[in-house]
């Protein structure tokens, strides 16, 4: 056995400055509820299965097959794969390449659409995978300030999103798509967060702003409530994802069951779902202005930034059966410590006034113990 004290020095780092994470078993109990493993029943206000779609019976019951048991290029390609990016190319209207996991999608188009001697931009909020894919690909990268448009002149890639995970807003995409033209750059789009929920057909940001990005990343694991990721963009982005894409080069093919679940999902992601959503989205932003709170963001994803008290509320939520994440640093800056509440199409209005009524119970409580 080697020695760990240095491991455990990291550790208790970690724990002094607050950084410390812990994972926490839920489990479902239908689409928008899930029990802790001390028993309790929660709402689960933070799930990105946006469209109540995880926990579907026919989703479920397509999850079926095995494992691919090897990398896509060599024996880990399936009839599966192909169907769903038949499926996916139709939807996207363009051809589309089905990866292992948003992370891998991420790393894998930007490894194989960049070089070392290539300048790119990115927003300054843009997700991890962005980052070290853009890291790992060893081009030059500038991060702008969030929105910014001010892309140079001869950027090869400029890297955004379609709904920012953490701020639940959305950029000017029709301006950044003006932006990359008149700077000779190319636009990836990862719409992680919007692809299933805006947009004409649930296709993304992007399309809902008239915008055709060069490459768009798309997940399957979140509103598509399967597992995986993929990425569209011109015919040769496919030649290069084979040849160049690590990520997807290096990695086991994405499994049977999740390839159809993902299938039978896109079926199922319907307008009615889409407009149960951006109800429930409005509902519970109406109910928080009622609270005297100022939600941010535009649509399913609603932060309310409360700063250091941020994670005593979240525990004071868990309490009182309503399960919302907590979001602190490194993931956001400090001082803009925030619950990030995340609607699904399957909460019903009783969730979301409950929500609303046990966080002003929550919030008068602190504002007490603080007075
Ligand atoms: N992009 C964004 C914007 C994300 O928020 C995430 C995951 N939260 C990913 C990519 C990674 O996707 P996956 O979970 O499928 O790896």
């Amino acid at each position: 056995m080697g020695d760990y004290a240095h491991l455990h020095d990291l550790v208790d780092d970690l724990t002094t400055r607050g950084l410390r994470r812990h994972v926490r078993a839920i489990e479902p109990r239908g689409p928008s509820r899930g029990r802790l493993q001390d028993g309790r029943v929660v709402d689960v206000f933070c799930s990105n299965d946006y469209l109540g779609l995880a926990q579907h019976p026919e989703v479920r019951a397509a999850w079926k097959g095995g494992g691919t048991g090897s990398a896509r290029l060599i024996a880990g390609d399936r009839f599966a794969h192909h169907a769903l990016e038949d499926a996916l190319s139709e939807w996207m209207g363009r051809p589309t390449t089905v990866l292992s996991t948003g992370w891998h999608a991420n790393l894998a188009v930007l490894g194989a659409v960049l070089q070392r001697g290539d300048t790119t931009t990115s927003d300054r909020l843009v997700h991890a995978s962005l980052i070290d894919g853009l890291r790992l690909s060893r081009a030059a990268r500038t991060v702008l300030p969030h929105g910014s448009t001010n892309i140079p002149e001869n950027t090869r890639l400029h890297v955004t999103e379609g709904l920012f995970s953490m701020d639940g807003d959305q950029v000017d995409l029709t301006a950044t798509e003006r932006a990359c033209r008149a700077a000779g750059a190319w636009l990836l789009v990862d719409e992680a967060h919007a692809i299933g929920c805006l947009g004409p057909q649930g296709r993304g940001a992007a399309a809902e702003a008239g915008v055709e990005p060069d490459f768009v990343v798309g997940t399957l694991g979140k509103a598509l409530g399967a597992f995986g990721a993929f990425v569209t963009g011109p015919p040769v982005l496919r030649e290069l994802l084979l040849s160049r894409g690590r990520a997807f080069i290096f990695t086991t093919g994405l499994p049977v069951p999740a390839c159809r679940a993902a299938t039978v999902a896109l079926q199922l992601a319907t307008d009615d779902r889409r407009r149960a959503l951006s109800q429930a989205a409005d509902r519970l932003r109406k109910g928080l202005r009622g609270l005297g709170l100022r939600p941010d963001g535009e649509a399913h994803i609603v932060p309310v930034v409360l700063g250091p008290r941020t994670m005593a509320v979240a525990q004071g939520l868990l309490e009182r059966g309503v399960y919302v994440a907590g979001i602190r640093p490194p993931t956001v800056p400090a001082g803009t410590e925030r619950l990030r509440i995340s609607v699904s199409a399957a909460h019903t209005n009783a969730q979301i006034d409950r929500l609303v009524s046990v966080l002003g119970d929550v919030l008068a409580q602190e504002s007490r113990i603080e007075a």
